[in-house]
């Protein structure tokens, strides 16, 4: 069984609020939110992060483009898609995602 806690999210084995799904990709609610609206988007196999999808540059795009059909359902159209990097950029789930983050105003640049 794999360790890693999307994975497991996507097999059904720890409980998550979906917000979308299909064969490719899986959208969730963030357990611990950042904003009114803060969903997470993850490719279903598991890929590290960034630096391991160049092989895969349409899941990307499919995720990409999801992410601003879900804003727009959810009623946020101006929103923040953001995609940590390695620790030292915050990223503390090594499972691809993305975060979409709406419904306040964001500061700039981030700490
Ligand atoms: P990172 O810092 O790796 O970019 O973000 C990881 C995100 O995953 C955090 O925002 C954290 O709240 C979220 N997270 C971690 N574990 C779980 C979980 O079991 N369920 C859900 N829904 N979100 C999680
Ligand atoms: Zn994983």
């Amino acid at each position: 069984m794999s360790e890693c806690v999307f994975c497991k999210i996507v097999a059904g084995e720890i409980p998550s609020r979906k917000v979308f799904e299909n064969e490719r990709i899986l959208a969730f609610d963030d357990i611990n939110p950042q904003a009114p609206t803060h969903i997470l988007l993850i490719p279903k196999k598991h890929i590290e992060s960034l630096n391991d999808a160049a092989s895969d540059p349409a899941l990307l795009g499919e995720i990409v483009s999801r992410s601003a059909a879900i804003a727009g359902e959810r009623g946020v159209p101006e929103f923040r898609l953001v995609t940590n990097t390695g620790r030292q950029a915050g990223q503390i789930v090594f499972h691809l995602h993305f975060h979409l983050l709406g419904g306040r105003r964001m500061g700039w640049p981030p700490g």
